[in-house]
């Protein structure tokens, strides 16, 4: 059923045995169980399950926010088991874009500052943040908003500028927790068709976790966790061409 990854270059990411255990108390939780992945340039990858079946574990690993109990991860080539802490904030500043179930922005900063703010961080001169922060913007269609706080945003527009952020340094990978847990249905769909269209358009590889099966129309690859293992790894035939 499953197809090969659709390019054959190095992989993005190399995962093999990978566990991750919490100890709460006397109690250890096996939150991964043995994860086997490889996840190639350019992806758009849901990973999808119930509650607790360790997906945002996973996306932690992905995103070098966490590291694994056991087992190996290769991104970009590096081990990244074996970076310092320096070089995996470098990596994470320069190569992995965030977004957050709850938006995450700051709240006394317009939507364009929002958008400027790690492009500074990454040392990019003000004027220059401020234009690609611009062009970002217009990608997820909120020119018109570049002077609004988020408290005069919706949910699913302050969403586009978190991820007008996150790709505004132009990582290599963005990583997305339930993207649309607080968002209504129909801007659940919205911001994952934003999502696909910009992995389209600019090649990101862009993975992103949901509860939600309904959310999976347009994903490629989806990949169901269960109980801590990938209990299913599909690719799928999407309607991309629809949009292009
Ligand atoms: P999901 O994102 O699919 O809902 P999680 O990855 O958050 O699942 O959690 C998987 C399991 O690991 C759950 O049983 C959860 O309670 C446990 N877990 C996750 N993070 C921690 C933590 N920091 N400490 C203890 N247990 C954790
Ligand atoms: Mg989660």
């Amino acid at each position: 059923m499953a197809l090969p990854p659709p390019s054959s270059s190095a992989p993005l990411f190399e995962l093999s045995g990978i566990e991750r255990e919490f100890t709460l108390g006397q109690t250890l939780i096996r939150a991964l169980r043995g994860i086997d992945l490889t996840i190639g340039r350019g992806e758009f990858v849901a990973i999808w399950g119930p509650s607790g079946s360790g997906k945002s574990t996973l996306l932690n690993l992905l995103g070098l926010i966490d590291a694994p109990t056991r087992g190996r991860i290769t991104f970009d080539g590096e081990n990244v088991l074996a970076l310092s802490d320096n070089a995996l904030s470098d990596r994470r500043n320069h190569k992995v874009g965030y977004v957050f179930q709850s938006f995450n922005l700051v709240p006394v900063l317009t939507a364009l500052e929002n958008v400027m703010l790690p492009l500074q961080i990454q040392g990019v001169p003000s004027a220059q943040a401020q234009q690609r922060a611009r062009t970002w913007l217009g990608k997820v269609g909120l020119s018109a908003f570049e002077g609004f706080r988020p408290d005069r945003l919706s949910g699913g527009q302050r969403q586009r500028v978190a991820i007008a952020r996150a790709l505004a340094g132009e990582p290599q990978l963005l990583i997305a927790d339930e993207p649309t847990a607080n968002l209504d249905s129909r801007t659940s769909h919205e911001v994952i068709d934003l999502i696909e269209q910009l992995n389209r358009e600019t090649g990101v590889t862009c993975i992103f976790t949901t509860h939600d099966p309904r959310l999976l129309g347009r994903v490629p690859r989806q990949l169901r966790l269960e109980d801590g293992l990938i209990s299913e790894d599909r690719y799928q035939d999407t309607a991309r061409e629809v949009h292009a």
